[in-house]
C-alpha cells in the first residue's frame, strides 16, 4: 500500500535521524531551509528515497509501532518499546483477551495492548487526567485510525474497576498497591496482574500487597536491559550510551485457591 494523505510518516536522514511529518495535500515540509511538498510524498512506496529542494536525501517510511511511539507527541512519559515488548509476553496478552489498563498516559501501552488483543479482544483504560486522556486518544487515532474495541473511563482505577471477569490488569501508575483489592475482584481466576514501576520501594510495597491479598501466586519481579551495539567496519562494540534504567516489571497470577505466599520462596523465571 502506498503512502496516503493524512498519514503520519517518518523522514530518515543519512545519519539515521528521524523527522515525523503528518501528510496533508497541498502542504510543504521544511527542514533546515530546504523544502519538499507533501504531494511529492503521497503515493510513494514505503521506503522510497526523496530529495529536498537543497539536495538533502531522506528515506520516507511508514513508522513501526515502536518507531511511532518514540516520536509521537507526549503528555506523560511513555513506556519504551523494550518494556512494551516484554509486557506483551509476561502479561500473556492474547487475541480476544479483555485487558484493563491504567493510566492511559500518552497511549503507548494502550496501542500495544490493542494490537495484542486484536479485533476480538477489548482494552479498557482508566485515566484521572483529562489532558493526558485527550492526547492519548489523538495519538491512538493517528496511528490506528478509528478503534471500536477501546473504552476509556475517566476515573481513579482504585475507586473501582467497572468490568468483571477480566483476563489481564496492566498498570503504569505510581501507587499500584491501592489497586490490588479491585484487581483481585475484577480478574478471572488464572488472570494476570502486571505492574510497571520505576523504583525499588514501590516494588517492595506492591509485592507486599499482592502477597497480603492471598489471591496471587507466581509473583515475580524483574527488569530488562537493552544494550545497543555499534557495527561500523571494524568498530564492532557496544554503543557508548544506553538507557540504563526504565522500570521493574512485577507479574502475578490470580489463583482459584487462596494461598499464603512464603516470603522466602523464589520463583524460577521461564
Ligand atoms: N503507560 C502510559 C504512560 C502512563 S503515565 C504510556 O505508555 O503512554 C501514568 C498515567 O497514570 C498518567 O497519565 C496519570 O495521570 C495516570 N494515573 C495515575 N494514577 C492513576 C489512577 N489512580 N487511576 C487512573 N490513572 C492514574
Amino acid at each position: 500500500v502506498t503512502i496516503r494523505d493524512g498519514e503520519r510518516v517518518h523522514l530518515v536522514d543519512r545519519k539515521g535521524r528521524v523527522y515525523p511529518v503528518t501528510l496533508r495535500m497541498g502542504k510543504t515540509y521544511q527542514h533546515s531551509g530546504q523544502t519538499i511538498s507533501h504531494n511529492a510524498l503521497i503515493g510513494l512506496e514505503d521506503g522510497s528515497a526523496v530529495t529536498l529542494s537543497g539536495g538533502n536525501k531522506f528515506v520516507v517510511l511508514r513508522p513501526t509501532l515502536a518507531e511511532y511511539i518514540m516520536k509521537m507527541p507526549r503528555g506523560a512519559q511513555v513506556i519504551y518499546p523494550k518494556d512494551l515488548a516484554t509486557i506483551l509476553l509476561w502479561a500473556d496478552i492474547y487475541p480476544g483477551a479483555t485487558v484493563i489498563e491504567a493510566g492511559i498516559g500518552s497511549g503507548a501501552l494502550t496501542m500495544t495492548l490493542l494490537r495484542g488483543v486484536g479485533e476480538a479482544g477489548r482494552v479498557v483504560s482508566y485515566e484521572i487526567r483529562d489532558d493526558f486522556a485527550e492526547r492519548a486518544l489523538e495519538n491512538i487515532a493517528l496511528y490506528l485510525g478509528k478503534v471500536s474495541n477501546h473504552v476509556l473511563h475517566r476515573k481513579d482505577i482504585a475507586s473501582g474497576i467497572e468490568e468483571n471477569n477480566v483476563d489481564r490488569v496492566v498498570l503504569d501508575l505510581p501507587e499500584p498497591w491501592r489497586v490490588v483489592p479491585e484487581a483481585v475482584r475484577a480478574l478471572r481466576t488464572g488472570g494476570i496482574f502486571l505492574s510497571y514501576l520505576p523504583t525499588v520501594p514501590q516494588v517492595a510495597r506492591l509485592v507486599e500487597a499482592l502477597q497480603g491479598s492471598g489471591a496471587f501466586g507466581m509473583i515475580e519481579t524483574f527488569e530488562t536491559l537493552q544494550r545497543p551495539w555499534n557495527i561500523e567496519g571494524r568498530s564492532v562494540r557496544p554503543a557508548l550510551r544506553m538507557v540504563a534504567h526504565t522500570a521493574f516489571l512485577t507479574v502475578a497470577r490470580k489463583l482459584a485457591t487462596p494461598v499464603l505466599v512464603d516470603p522466602d520462596a523464589t520463583i524460577e523465571g521461564p
